[in-house]
């Protein structure tokens, strides 16, 4: 048997049942600290559904789930939340911040700063290095409202994880970025991994070029059901992508990253 750090995630036999319609069905899923998993699967299969109950805002139907030691339906979950850095690259901003700015209101995970809190020269600093961190660093006083979606994509990372959490979620982080913007959000993220290496991580994308190389471990999911989990090795392969996608396809790695290709 390997050994295996404790779980930070562990979802046992969850379901969830929203509107009368059955979202997840006896989903299984273990992430344990150094762990970076990929969650694929076509449009709809359930992957938001999961993302936010691992993210503690919201309760499985049936099952239990058990994020950084604490059982969802036990605990204030606002609070479980601080633990937790959660990127939706859709989250919407319009006050003018600087890239520096907004990785400071990861600290209160408030959309502004919060006048109440003294901002210590430390907290500057650590927002400074997570931008570099993400490749950010002459982007520091861009304001917000003029960034490409490249550059906010990887400020939002940076914003997750100034409070140093102890997992990060990402949901589609690539979706809609050009070849060059996605390749440096990649970069960023594994950069980030690279750096706190008891970080765990859970990233949704339905594209296996989406792959950040310090993916470890997938869950493929279709129609709410899990069609493959574990290590990249025997979860991410061609017949379980053309299962998880219904469509025929080759799955390649090179260099540490996916493609899948037409059979
Ligand atoms: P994915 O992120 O994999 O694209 P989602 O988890 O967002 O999929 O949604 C899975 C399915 O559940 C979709 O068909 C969606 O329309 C449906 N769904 C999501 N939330 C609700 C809800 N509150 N009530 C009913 N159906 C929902
Ligand atoms: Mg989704």
């Amino acid at each position: 048997m390997g050994h295996r750090p404790p779980a930070l995630l562990a979802a046992v036999s969850i379901d969830v049942v929203r509107s009368g319609r059955r979202l997840l069905h006896e989903v299984n899923l273990q992430v344990a600290a150094g762990e970076h998993w990929a969650l694929l699967g076509p449009n709809g299969a359930g992957k938001s559904t999961l993302m936010a109950i691992l993210g503690a805002r919201g309760h499985p139907t049936t099952g239990t789930v058990d994020v950084l030691g604490k059982r969802l339906g036990r605990v204030d979950m606002r609070e479980l939340r601080t633990h937790i850095g959660h990127v939706d690259p859709r989250w919407r901003i319009d006050i003018p911040l600087t890239a520096h700015e907004v990785v400071l209101t990861g600290l209160t995970n408030t959309p502004e700063l919060d006048r109440r809190h003294h901002y210590t020269e430390a907290e500057h600093r650590h927002a400074d290095e997570l931008l570099e961190l993400l490749g950010m660093t002459a982007r520091r006083e861009s304001l917000w409202p003029v960034m490409s979606q490249g550059e906010r994509g990887r400020t939002l990372i940076a914003r997750a994880l100034m409070p140093r959490p102890a997992l990060l979620l990402l949901d589609e982080p690539a979706t809609g970025l050009d070849l060059a913007a996605r390749e440096k959000l990649l970069t960023g993220i594994d950069q980030s991994r690279s750096e706190v290496p008891d970080l765990a991580s859970v990233l949704v994308t339905h594209h296996l070029e989406d792959l950040p190389t310090s993916t470890s471990h997938a869950m493929l999911l279709r129609d709410g059901r899990v069609v493959a989990a574990g290590p990249v090795d025997v979860a991410l392969t061609s017949s379980t992508i053309s299962r998880c996608f219904d469509h025929d396809v080759v799955v390649r790695r090179a260099d540490g990253r996916w493609a899948a290709v037409a059979a």
